[in-house]
Formats: structure tokens, C-alpha cells, sequence
């Protein structure tokens, strides 16, 4: 246990903590309504704000540039204008598939400001991710750069019908209608249950699932933001999450403008040095991140992090995956101050579970629910569902439902949606415990999904992809641990008659999966296998696959078909 002095922490006094006070303090749209643009930009820009460091772009070489809260309204405004005069109009879809670069968060709030369904692409997907999320969410803009348009848009096989327009914000004709655009424009008016972003996640079966959030969840962001992530006036936040995943869109773009302070967003990727750095020379004072990025750190060595002093640094947070205890002491180490794990998913638009600044730490475990949310394990029953009430006992992680920020549907699969829900509960898919100071303790996932560097990725899609190839007859794909990544994607292949296992075969077929998935989705490794085994309805068991492939016990076999 990390033992926190109260007294001496610094907490403002009238902090927004609760929903109530969180929606007090926003503004709403003047005419009535609610934007989040509004709140991340527009009420800043036109304010004391105005001038202040909004965002604090890293390019990965060259010089920083500072973006104040009048800048990202006006060039936010001029794409939310270029993309009026494209016909988008309230609730068209809009993708953004772009590096951490200043267009990408131009775009975005730009989009917010029209009242688009606004969707951030993870620029790692190769072209068929991309193809299968813009084509779920009838994506009317795409919004990209020259080279993501050459080496993945280009590439897409399949037809797009919905899509109306690509833009290539790097191209000389779009720079040159951007800077005749107007920097003024009026945000649309929307109201808190409008949609505001789609969030692409993954399940274990079929196509990957179109989480609809609503404007309404800037309340949730205003609140975590200090409950949660102890943000305060005269801050500098870096969360190094990238918008194409929910984190870094609702903490990577939302909060920390929505709370007024400097937000760090760095174009290059992973680096030890660089970001310790990011940390000392930004003078970062809250940072978010994330255990497979910590796990880094802890392997590039102490001595890296010796070399750099962060007197800046007042709290660090991680979430998406589990941190493990080593991880938070570490930071205690080399940061001066424990990790503050917290927990929450795409579904719930924001943090639900967290250790926060005021509270004592246990390593290991996520935290306690935030003020306002109620969570409670759960167990699923013909009838609906249990609550657990004693301590320390495994169940699913159940939150009542009603939240701000929680999702409103998955596109097109009501049926999906509607089961999430039981007795006026959102069962979660994870698996957690809960201790007898309230404390909850993630166990596992009650799927097969795989989170690998923190990225959601569904077996299906990677099977999917992989039956493609004209060698593979079936694919069954499992999370395999990794002591830094968390899990690595495994596939296990089965061949075609006329076809030959061999090293020659197992490069082409990796080949193909990058080309097609990206390197995000991709599995690291393949194995061939005769046959693989399937339930007697023909399911591959992922379960039995990773249970073999880790030296387990198979568990109940009885569904397996006879011989596999
Ligand atoms: P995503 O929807 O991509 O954000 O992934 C959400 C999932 O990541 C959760 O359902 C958990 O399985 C996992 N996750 C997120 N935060 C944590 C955490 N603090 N500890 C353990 N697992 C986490």
C-alpha cells in the first residue's frame, strides 16, 4: 500500500468532482444545447484563454509548435467550413486517418463543430480495417494525408459507397482552400444526447463494433478530468495515447482542452529517451500513459531515467491494460510518484474506476469506481444477473447503467446492444474482484479479444484476413502473454490440399496479414497445425488453441469435435 498524505496534495478548493458540478461548470452552446467542441475550444478562444497554449505539438523532427485556444478555434473552424461546403451536415459521418498531426485535431473538432459523427482511424490499420470501419459507420469524408492516402486508402479493394470525398490535408490544393476557408464559423447546435464519435472496437466474433457516443460525455470528460487525472489550472497534460483509440481522443483531445490547460501531443512514436525528455524539458506536471509504455521505460533501465529531473511532475496515470505492481513502483522510483492505475473501455466513454490523487494505492489493483458510478461484480443467471456480495470473489465487472459518457448503441446491431444490459446493469466483459476497502482487481477478460500494446484486436478480423490467403484452409487466432506488450497476436493455420508448410510459406502468409491488417493487427507469429480444434458446431475453441499453446489445463472439452 502507497500511503498519500491528504492534507498535502494540492486540490482546489470548488473542484468540479461530481456530474452535477461537472455540468455546472461548462458553458453550453449560447443559443441553447450542448458541443463539445464548444466546450474544448470555443469558450476558451473567446475568453481570457484566448492566447494561451491550447496545444503544444511535437513534430517528430524539427522545432514545436505551440497552438493557442484562438488558433485551434479559427483553424478548427475553417475545416468545420470546408466540410460544410462538402454537404456534411448533422450527424454525416466523418473518418480521420491521420498521424498525430495538427490537422488531425483540426479535423476532429472541426467535425464536432458541424455536428458530425466524428470517427478518429488508428493510422497503423492497413487497408482493410480502414475499409470495414469507414463502410459500419457510412463514412461521407475521409480525412488523410498524402502518404496514408498512397500506402493504405489507394490499396482498399473492396468499394466504399458511402464515401463522398477524400481529403489530403497535406495536398497544395486543400492547403490552399484551408487558408481561404473563413476562420469563423457557428457551431451547430447539438444537443447532449446527439452524436459525437464513433469508436471502433472489437469483439470476439464478427465485424468490429461501432461504438455511438454523444456530445453529453464531455460532462463525464470534465469530471474524470479532475477526479480522475487531478487536472488543474496552469497544467501541462501529455497523454500519450493516439486519438485512433478511444483514450486518446476522449484524454488525448477532449479533457484536457474542455479543462483549459497546455495539451502535449507528440507525432513520433515510442522512444525511452525521447520521452523522458518530453517530460522534463515540456515540463509536464500530469501525464497519462499507459503500462505497456511503462514496461518500456522499465527495460530501456534506470540509469536512462536517472540522467533526467521532473520537478514538474505532480500525478501519472495509466490505464488499458493491467499494471502490474512492479510498474508502480517503478514510477516510485524513477518518477518520484506511484502509477495511478485506472480502468474504463470504449463502451463507457470515460474513466469509471481509478486510483486518484487523494486516495492511498494498492499496486496492482485499478482503484476504487469514481463519485457517481456504481460498480459491483456480477454473475450472469438464466433470469439476469447476481451481484456478489462478498469480498474478494471473481465475477464479471457490472456498472449501473446511466453514466454521461456511456455509449448509446453499436451501429446497426441493437440485439448486441441490448444484451449488454441486464436488470439496469452494463456487464462489461472483464472479469475483476473486489476488495474489502472497495478496491477492484482485474482478473481477465470473459472473451477472447486481445489486447496487445494496449490496442483492442479481435480474432475474428485476423481470421478472417488470414483465410484470404489461397494456402489457408482455417485460422484460429489467440493473445499470446508478452512481458511487455502485454499479448502478441498468435495464429495457428491449418493448409489447403497442394500445400506445404515450410518457413518460405509462413513469411508470405505474415506478409499478407501486414499488408492487409496493418502492423497493428497483424499477428507476430504463425504456426502451422493439421487441423485445428473446433467445437462440434464448428467454432474454432481460441480457448483449447492458447491452453495448448501455454502448457494449461484444457478445461471442459466436451463440445470438442471428436479427432481435433
Ligand atoms: P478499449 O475498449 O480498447 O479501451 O479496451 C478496454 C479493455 O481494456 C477493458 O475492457 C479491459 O479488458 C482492458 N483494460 C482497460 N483498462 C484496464 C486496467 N486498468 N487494467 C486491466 N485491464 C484494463
Amino acid at each position: 500500500m502507497i500511503r498519500k498524505d491528504v492534507a498535502a496534495l494540492k486540490l482546489a478548493p470548488n473542484a468540479p468532482v461530481g456530474w452535477d458540478e461537472a455540468r455546472r461548470s461548462l458553458d453550453g452552446l449560447p443559443g441553447g444545447g450542448l458541443n463539445i467542441a464548444w466546450e474544448a475550444v470555443e469558450r476558451h478562444a473567446r475568453g481570457p484563454k484566448a492566447s494561451q497554449v491550447a496545444i503544444r505539438w511535437l513534430p517528430a523532427a524539427g522545432a514545436a509548435r505551440p497552438i493557442t485556444y484562438r488558433e485551434l478555434s479559427e483553424a478548427s473552424s475553417r475545416f468545420a467550413n470546408l466540410l460544410r461546403a462538402r454537404g456534411v451536415r448533422k450527424g454525416d459521418a466523418v473518418f480521420v486517418l491521420c498521424a498525430r498531426i495538427p490537422e488531425l485535431y483540426f479535423a476532429v473538432l472541426g467535425g464536432l463543430k458541424v455536428g458530425a459523427a466524428v470517427s478518429p482511424l488508428f493510422s497503423a490499420f492497413g487497408p482493410e480495417p480502414i475499409a470495414t470501419r469507414v463502410n459500419l459507420g457510412r463514412g461521407k469524408v475521409l480525412v488523410t494525408t498524402e502518404a496514408l492516402f498512397q500506402k493504405k486508402v489507394a490499396k482498399i479493394a473492396v468499394p466504399m459507397p458511402t464515401l463522398e470525398h477524400v481529403l489530403r490535408v497535406d495536398s497544395p490544393e486543400f492547403r490552399r482552400e484551408f487558408e481561404a476557408a473563413s476562420p469563423a464559423c457557428e457551431v451547430v447546435r447539438t444537443e447532449p444526447g446527439d452524436t459525437s464519435f464513433l469508436h471502433f472496437t472489437s469483439g470476439t466474433t464478427g465485424s468490429p463494433k461501432g461504438a455511438v457516443h454523444v456530445h453529453g460525455a464531455v460532462v463525464m470528460h470534465c469530471a474524470t478530468g479532475r477526479v480522475a487525472l487531478d487536472l488543474h489550472e496552469g497544467d501541462v497534460f501529455w497523454c500519450t495515447a493516439d486519438p485512433g483509440w478511444v483514450t486518446g481522443t476522449s484524454y488525448g483531445i477532449v479533457t484536457p482542452l474542455v479543462h483549459g490547460v497546455t495539451s502535449i501531443v507528440d507525432e513520433a512514436d515510442f522512444d525511452a529517451a525521447r520521452w523522458y525528455r518530453i517530460l522534463e524539458e515540456e515540463r509536464v506536471s500530469v501525464w497519462y500513459t499507459a503500462p505497456t509504455a511503462i514496461r518500456m521505460l522499465m527495460k530501456a533501465g534506470a540509469e536512462l531515467a536517472k540522467q533526467h529531473a521532473f520537478p514538474s511532475l505532480r500525478f501519472v496515470a495509466s490505464v488499458g491494460e493491467p499494471l502490474n505492481p512492479e510498474a508502480v513502483w517503478w514510477g516510485m522510483d524513477a518518477l518520484g510518484m506511484p502509477i495511478h492505475d485506472n480502468w474504463w473501455q470504449t463502451e463507457t466513454g470515460g474513466i469509471m474506476i481509478a486510483n486518484t490523487a487523494a486516495m492511498d494505492v494498492k499496486p496492482g489493483s485499478m482503484g476504487r469506481p469514481l463519485p457517481g458510478v456504481e460498480a459491483a461484480i456480477a454473475h450472469r443467471r438464466e433470469t439476469g444477473i447476481e451481484l456478489e456480495s462478498r469480498n474478494d470473489t471473481e465475477g464479471e465487472l457490472a456498472l449501473r447503467a446511466g453514466w454521461p459518457s456511456m455509449f448509446r448503441g453499436y451501429l446497426d446491431q441493437e440485439e448486441r446492444y441490448r444484451k449488454c444490459f441486464v436488470d439496469g446493469w452494463y456487464l462489461t466483459g472483464d472479469l475483476a474482484k473486489r476488495d474489502a476497502d472497495g478496491y477492484f482487481w482485474f482478473v481477465g477478460r470473459a472473451d477472447d479479444v486481445i489486447k496487445s500494446a494496449g490496442h483492442l484486436i479481435g480474432p475474428f478480423e485476423v481470421e478472417s484476413v488470414l483465410m484470404e490467403h489461397p494456402a489457408v484452409a482455417e485460422a484460429g487466432v489467440i493473445g499470446k502473454p508478452d512481458p511487455v506488450v502485454g499479448e502478441v497476436v498468435k495464429a495457428f493455420v491449418s493448409l489447403k490440399a497442394g500445400f506445404t508448410a515450410g518457413e518460405d510459406l509462413r513469411m508470405e502468409i505474415l506478409g499478407h496479414a501486414r499488408k492487409r491488417l496493418g502492423a497493428a493487427v497483424a499477428p507476430k507469429e504463425i504456426a502451422f497445425s493439421t487441423t485445428l480444434p473446433r467445437t462440434r458446431s464448428g467454432k474454432i475453441m481460441r480457448r483449447l488453441l492458447k491452453a495448448r499453446e501455454l502448457g494449461l489445463p484444457e478445461g471442459d472439452l466436451s463440445t470438442l469435435e471428436e479427432g481435433a
